[in-house]
């Protein structure tokens, strides 16, 4: 199907299923339609859920259709999408050309201040994530979505206002600047973190809203295809050099480069302010990176020339008014990326929304409300969580006591995987809901605790004695324990 042949059986084929429903002229003739603003990465995937549930579905987007877009470098970040964001793919028949786009990551290589390199599979059992350019993930829903009878889209289309009274959405055409209105039978904001829609929900009595901007932000910095660098030729895996306040990640891409992001507080000693001119930035990175330094030739020419990408925590409620408009993706809960879990998230709302839509197939009220009552808890969870990742990543991953936990949660997964799964695993392997995943992971968390603090723990990990104390700590029989919950061997990538 997809990716390097030497993936496992961790990559079979997912069936593509077929809808319950097909398309429908009745439904259709009954106003059944659906105009959704933003056609990002939720956008697209959710026209696609919605056609088949017999919507018709028209789509605004204020940028140009990506599919004749050139994508400037600096502005392609990557995108790393796991089992949990791939499903609602493989729902709506994507799966497979997404999977063709991407190349996978089996763990992390952490790359010491020494020179020294820590290898941590993702799990014991070939789990991955698939890394892709998100202007190549944009194109391939884009196109997959053009491919489906009952969704129209049209590109440079802005929205203006929207008035929810009246039904009503102005549109600002970017290429001919005629403004147009429109009317709506129900209106889906899949527009961003910066929402339009929203800001028109905002202006609304009990609104809740809250956003947090992290005091750092991130810098693209590309590595060619015939990068000499040693370490650049292990592609099937994330590289991160932590360096305390900064940190440095760097994807494979399929053609052969490598995206480098460079995470640093915006103001300070070392910092994007701080980083004034090319001496600066060789400065910090003959010190910092030194491996990287020497292969990136144009180094300081990009780092001047890419802009610092923010990252923002945003909260809200209700996502919802009555029938008419509902917030999905990035506009109704955005999350810093250090986790990975942005757009994961965001198919995973088309899915959880189309599901409720089928079982309300009258009530869109009651479907929008029913959405954000299972799906907040668990976004907020996940906001929660990916600044929890983030301040670990950057401060831990290289720490020897951090080190020592993954050690012990990758035993205890391995002898016990049906009754232990650490946190990484079941927000990234596994479908559980992340609120549930949080849960049980403050739970598991004082079991690690206790282990950690036995005299010698790193050197008996594999004896019998301490599979014996993890197995009673962790209580109750596998099977017996978990039998809500998949075992990652059975999340296919
Ligand atoms: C640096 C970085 C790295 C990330 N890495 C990952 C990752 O590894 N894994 C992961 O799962 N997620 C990741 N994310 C998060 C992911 O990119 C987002 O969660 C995802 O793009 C959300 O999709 P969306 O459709 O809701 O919003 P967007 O993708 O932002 O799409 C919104 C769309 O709405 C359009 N729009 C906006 N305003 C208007 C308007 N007024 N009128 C008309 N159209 C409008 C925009 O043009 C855009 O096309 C990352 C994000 C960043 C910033």
């Amino acid at each position: 199907l997809l990716v390097p042949a030497s993936g496992p059986s961790f990559l079979p084929a997912v069936p593509t299923p077929t809808f319950p429903r097909p398309i429908s002229p009745y439904n259709v003739m009954q106003n059944r339609s659906i105009t959704i603003v933003g056609a990002g990465l939720t956008g697209p995937v959710l026209a696609v859920f919605l056609a088949r549930r017999g919507y018709s579905v028209e789509l605004f987007d204020r940028g140009p259709d990506p599919r004749a877009a050139t994508i400037g470098r600096g502005r392609s970040i990557n995108i790393t999408l796991c089992p949990r964001g791939l499903r609602p793919l493989d729902t709506i028949g994507a799966g497979a050309a997404v999977r063709r786009i991407g190349v996978l990551a089996k763990g992390r290589v952490i790359h010491g201040t020494d020179g020294s390199l820590e290898r941590q599979p993702y799990g014991n059992q070939g789990e991955a994530l698939l890394s892709v350019s998100r202007a190549e993930l944009n194109t391939t829903l884009v196109e997959h979505a053009a491919r489906e009878p009952g969704v129209r889209m049209a590109f440079d289309e802005r929205c203006l206002r929207v008035d929810f009274e009246t039904r009503m959405l102005t549109l600002e055409n970017r290429r001919t600047g005629a403004v147009t209105t429109r009317e709506f039978r129900h209106l889906i904001g899949a527009d961003g973190a910066h929402s339009v829609v929203r800001q028109h929900l905002q202006k609304r009595p009990h609104f809740d809203y809250s956003q947090h901007y992290c005091k750092h932000g991130n810098k693209e910095l590309l590595l060619p295809a015939d990068s000499s660098a040693a370490w650049s030729q292990e592609r099937e895996s994330l590289h991160i050099w932590p360096r305390g306040q900064y940190m440095l990640i760097a994807f494979p891409n399929r053609d052969g480069t490598t995206t480098c992001t460079l995470h640093m507080p915006l103001e300070g000693d070392i910092s994007h302010a701080s980083l004034r001119d090319a001496r600066d930035v060789e400065r910090v990175f003959a010190e910092s990176f030194s491996d990287v330094r020497w292969a990136i030739p144009d180094l300081a020419a990009q780092y001047f020339e890419n802009p610092v990408v923010p990252m923002v925590t945003i909260k809200c409620a209700p996502w919802s008014i009555e029938d008419k408009a509902l917030l999905i993706g990035d506009a109704a809960h955005s999350i810093w990326p250090s986790y990975g879990q942005g757009a994961n998230s965001a198919f995973e709302d088309c899915a959880v929304l189309d599901a409720w839509l089928e079982r309300s197939p009258d009530d869109a009220r009651e479907a929008f409300i029913a959405f954000e009552r299972e799906r907040k808890p668990s976004t907020d969870a996940m906001a929660d969580l990916s600044i929890e990742h983030f301040l670990e990543l950057r401060d831990l991953v290289g720490d020897p006591s951090f080190l020592l936990r993954k050690k012990i949660e990758r035993a205890m997964s391995r002898l016990f995987p049906l009754a232990y799964q650490p946190l990484y695993s079941l927000v990234s392997f596994t479908h559980t809901p992340y609120a549930d995943a949080l849960a049980l992971d403050r739970r598991q968390r004082k079991i690690v605790d206790e282990l950690m603090a036995i005299d010698g723990i790193e050197e008996r990990l594999e004896t019998p004695d301490v599979a014996r104390l993890m197995e009673q700590m962790l209580g109750p029989s596998d099977s017996e324990k978990t039998s809500s919950r998949l075992p990652a061997s059975s999340i296919s990538i």
